[in-house]
C-alpha cells in the first residue's frame, strides 16, 4: 500500500507554521508499514487541492489530508475530496449534537458556520474529534470516472481527512487511524537508532562501510545531529517481532564496532538523559559552570525529569569578573592566558566544584563569535573542563558556523566529555581522542 500525504494551509506554505503534522504522520506510516512515496503542502485553494487530491489518488492508495476541516469559508478539505471522490455532502446529526456539546461545555454557542463541520460526504466514516469540532474524516472507495473516464477510475483508494491542530490531529490519528490503516496493511517497518557521541559521521561511515554497501533488509542510514551520530537500522517484515529479528543482529555488530561510543539505542533516550543516568546511577551531584553556552548546558541537564538530585546550583558566569568573584579564577590566570584558555576552564571547573558543593563539574569557555576572534585564538575556540571527584580533564575544540552553531556544539561537546568522564573514572572505560 502506498500512502501519501498532503497537508493544507496557506500558513504552512508562507512558513507561519511549521509542518509537524507532515513529519509525524510520515513517521506514523512508515510504522504502520505504508510506503510513502510522496508529501506535499497546499494552501487554502480550492483548484490547487484538487489538482493535488487528484494527481494523489494517481499514484497512491491512501490519501492523508491535514487542516482545512474548520468552519470558515476557507476551509475547503472536505468540500474537495468528496468533490473529487462524486460525493454529496449530507448533514450527519450526530457530528452536529457533537459539535453543539463541545460548545455547551465551555458555556458559548456554535455559530452558523460551525454546522459546516457536521457536513459529511456520503459513504465516508466519522472520527470522533475529543480535543475540538471539526470531526475527522474517512473514504473508502473507487475513484468515479467523473464525465471522461480517467484512468484511475475504478480504483480502490481510502481517503483520510484530519483536522490540523497537532492536539486534535494526533489523538484522532492513534485512536481511530491507526486501527483502519492496520486492517489494511498486515505489514510492518520497524527501526532501532544507535546513538554515538563524540564520533563524526564520516568516521562511522568509515567504519560501518562494508554493511551500508550490504544491506538490503535491514537498511542502514546515518544522520548527524549537532554532536551527534545517528545509525538507523529499519527492517520490514509481516510483524514487529519477525522485524525486530531482522534488525537484532546488525545493532550487536554496531555495539561490537563502536563500544562506549554509543549512549544509547533506546528511541526516548537523549545524550542529557544517559549523562544523568550516569549521575544517577554513581549519586553523583552535578554543576556547571557556563560563559559562552550561556545556561545552554544547565537547560539541557534540566531537562530530564529526576535531575534535582543530582543538580543543586550552576552558574554562568560570562565577564571576567564573575568568573573570579563566583569561581574564584585567579586575576593572573586571566591576565596571563585569558579568559578563553585552559587554565581558565580549569579553574572554573575546580571553583563551581568547591563552591556548589558538586561531586562532577564542568566548566565552558569560548569564543561563539561573530566578533572576538584573534588569529591565536579564533571564533569557534571552546576549552572545556570537567571535574569528576576533584579529577579534571581539559580538553580544546574547535567549531564551525554561526554564534547559535557554535553555541549548540559547545553544548553537546560538554554533554559528551561529562559523559566519558563519568566513564573513564567510575566504569574504567578508555577513550581514544
Ligand atoms: P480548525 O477547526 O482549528 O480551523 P482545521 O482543520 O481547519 O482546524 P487549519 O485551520 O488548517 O485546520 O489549521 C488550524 C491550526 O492548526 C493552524 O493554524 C496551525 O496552528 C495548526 N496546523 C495546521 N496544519 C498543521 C501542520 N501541518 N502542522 C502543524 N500544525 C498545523
Amino acid at each position: 500500500m502506498i500512502a501519501e500525504i498532503i497537508c493544507v494551509g496557506t500558513e504552512l506554505l508562507l512558513g507561519n507554521v511549521v509542518n509537524t503534522n507532515g513529519a509525524y504522520l510520515a513517521r506514523r506510516c512508515a510504522a504502520l508499514g505504508l510506503s510513502c512515496y510522496y508529501q506535499s503542502v497546499v494552501g487554502d485553494n480550492g483548484g490547487r487541492l484538487k489538482e493535488a487530491i487528484e494527481t494523489a489518488v494517481n499514484r497512491s492508495d491512501v490519501l492523508i489530508l491535514s487542516g482545512g476541516l474548520g468552519p470558515t469559508e476557507d476551509d475547503l478539505t472536505k468540500e474537495t475530496a468528496a468533490a473529487v471522490m462524486g460525493r454529496k455532502l449530507i448533514l450527519d446529526e450526530k457530528s452536529k449534537e457533537s459539535i453543539a456539546s463541545y460548545f455547551k461545555k465551555r458555556g458559548m454557542e456554535a455559530t452558523d458556520n460551525n454546522w459546516k463541520q457536521a457536513m459529511i460526504p456520503e459513504g465516508a466514516l466519522i472520527l470522533e474529534n475529543h480535543n475540538g469540532t471539526a470531526p475527522g474524516v474517512i473514504i473508502p472507495g473507487e475513484v468515479p470516472g467523473n464525465g471522461g473516464e480517467t484512468e484511475v477510475a475504478g480504483k480502490f483508494v481510502h481517503i483520510v481527512l484530519l483536522p490540523g491542530p497537532p492536539s486534535e490531529l494526533v489523538p484522532m490519528f492513534e485512536e481511530s487511524v491507526v486501527p483502519y490503516l492496520s486492517a489494511l496493511e498486515p505489514g510492518v517497518i520497524y527501526s532501532q537508532t544507535v546513538k554515538l557521541c563524540g564520533v563524526s559521521e564520516s568516521k562511522v561511515e568509515t567504519q560501518i562501510q562494508d554493511l551500508i554497501d550490504a544491506q538490503t533488509n535491514p537498511t542502514i542510514a546515518t544522520y548527524a545531529k549537532m554532536g551527534e551520530v545517528h545509525i538507523r537500522v529499519t527492517a520490514a517484515a509481516a510483524d514487529e517481532k519477525e522485524a525486530k529479528k531482522l534488525t537484532k543482529p546488525v545493532v550487536k555488530e554496531l555495539k561490537n564496532r563502536f563500544g562506549y561510543d554509543i549512549y544509547s539505542t533506546e528511541e526516548d533516550t537523549t545524550l542529557e538523559k544517559a549523562v544523568v543516568d550516569l549521575l544517577m546511577a554513581n549519586a553523583l551531584t552535578v554543576t556547571c559552570a557556563e560563559s559562552c553556552t550561556g545556561g545552554m548546558l544547565s537547560a539541557r541537564l534540566i531537562n530530564v525529569p529526576g535531575i534535582s538530585d543530582s543538580y543543586k546550583s550552576g552558574y554562568v558566569t560570562y565577564s571576567n569578573k564573575a568568573k573570579r568573584r563566583i569561581l574564584g579564577v585567579k586575576k593572573g590566570t586571566l591576565q596571563k592566558h585569558g579568559a578563553v584558555s585552559r587554565q581558565t576552564a580549569e579553574e572554573m571547573a575546580k571553583g563551581a566544584a568547591f563552591v556548589a558543593k558538586a561531586d562532577v563539574a564542568v566548566a565552558v569557555t569560548g569564543i561563539a563569535g561573530p566578533d572576538g576572534g584573534t588569529e591565536e585564538k579564533p571564533v569557534g575556540l571552546v576549552y572545556i573542563a570537567c571535574s569528576v571527584k576533584g579529577k579534571v580533564t581539559v580538553r580544546e575544540y574547535h567549531f564551525s558556523g554561526n554564534r547559535e552553531k557554535i553555541r549548540v556544539s559547545t553544548t553537546a561537546a560538554a554533554l559528551t566529555l561529562m559523559r566519558r568522564c563519568m566513564l573513564e573514572y567510575f566504569s574504567k572505560v578508555t577513550f581514544g581522542q
